[in-house]
């Protein structure tokens, strides 16, 4: 039997994940449909049941949802307990169990765009962090276990920085990582920023201080698209160098896929794929 998954998110129509799942699926020898469902704002518990009913195996959850999911889950991954934040789903005898896979995804994907930079590792890094919101949540601890000697956080709404940084605090100190919240992003001073706010998705660049962004430093946006995102065009302008979050895209949903069917795909053609055809559905 075809078995039946999904992508819930509020929007959820520029969503790859389907095209994503399909291409694993097709490699692996893999029978399943995987969805883009909207959910409403304030009805994400309904719209899982009515996907369970329907007969729904397991789904992704994105923007806004992944603090709901967090909360309505039954059992939760480590990392996801940390995060407070569930981008995948799934339904067992045990009922509905949450992981987190941003983290994963990040950090592969960073990993394989600064060696390709021939730039220093991820080890020993001082990362400037935007945002706060559910993706900076599941990346966060993954970026205090990966070596990163100093992470300064910033976000529009400074008490929700202070709450990710409090969550996180014992882990940074075990891990020996200077974790900071800061008032404003600081100038010449991150030899990396990633940028986790949606600002990019509403098409606005970031309103921030000249410096933070220059030619000595590299920048990360978790967004992705045709063409370059506002801030991967506002670090490139800036001299900085700087990658979207396609990648990302790909390893997190590779990650839910091993949770799923417990066979990792390779995600390197799979990228290559989408980019071409992102880069040819925008000419
Ligand atoms: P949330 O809605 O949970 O959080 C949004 C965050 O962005 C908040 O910190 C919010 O600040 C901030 N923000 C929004 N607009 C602005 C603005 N104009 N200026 C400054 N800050 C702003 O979204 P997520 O965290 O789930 O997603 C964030 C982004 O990451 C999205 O673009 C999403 O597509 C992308 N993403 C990409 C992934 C990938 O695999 N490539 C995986 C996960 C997410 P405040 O708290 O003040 O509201």
């Amino acid at each position: 039997m075809t078995a039946l998954y999904a992508v819930f998110g509020n929007p959820i129509a520029h969503s790859r994940s389907p095209r994503i799942h399909a291409l694993f699926a097709q490699q692996t020898g893999v029978s399943l449909r995987y969805e883009a469902r909207l959910a409403p704002i304030d009805g994400l518990d309904a719209a899982l049941d009515a996907f369970h009913d329907e007969g729904g195996c397991g789904a992704n959850i994105t923007v806004p949802f992944k603090f709901d999911a967090w909360r309505l889950c039954s059992r939760r991954s480590p990392a996801a307990q940390l995060a407070q934040a569930v981008n995948t789903i799934g339904w067992d005898e045990g009922g509905l169990w949450g992981d987190n896979t941003d983290g994963i995804g990040l950090i592969r994907d960073l990993a394989r765009v600064l060696a390709a930079d021939a730039h220093t590792p991820l080890q020993g890094q001082r990362l400037l962090l935007l945002g706060a919101g559910g993706a900076a949540s599941g990346v966060l601890g993954p970026l205090i276990t990966a070596g990163t000697r100093v992470i300064a956080l910033w976000n529009r709404s400074a008490d929700k920085a202070q709450a990710l940084a409090a969550r996180h605090s014992a882990l940074a100190m075990q891990h020996g990582v200077d974790l900071q919240v800061v008032q404003g992003p600081p100038s010449r001073w991150a030899d990396g920023v990633i940028n986790a706010t949606s600002a990019s998705l509403g098409g606005s660049s970031l309103d921030l201080p000249e410096g933070v962004l220059h030619a000595g430093n590299w920048a990360y946006d978790m967004m992705y698209g045709a063409h370059d995102t506002p801030f991967v065009a506002q670090a490139r302008a800036a001299g900085a160098r700087a990658w979207d979050g396609l990648g990302m895209l790909v390893e997190q949903a590779a990650q839910s896929y091993t949770l799923w069917h417990g066979e990792a795909p390779d995600t390197a053609p799979v990228l290559a794929t989408l980019r071409a055809e992102i880069t040819a559905s925008a000419t």
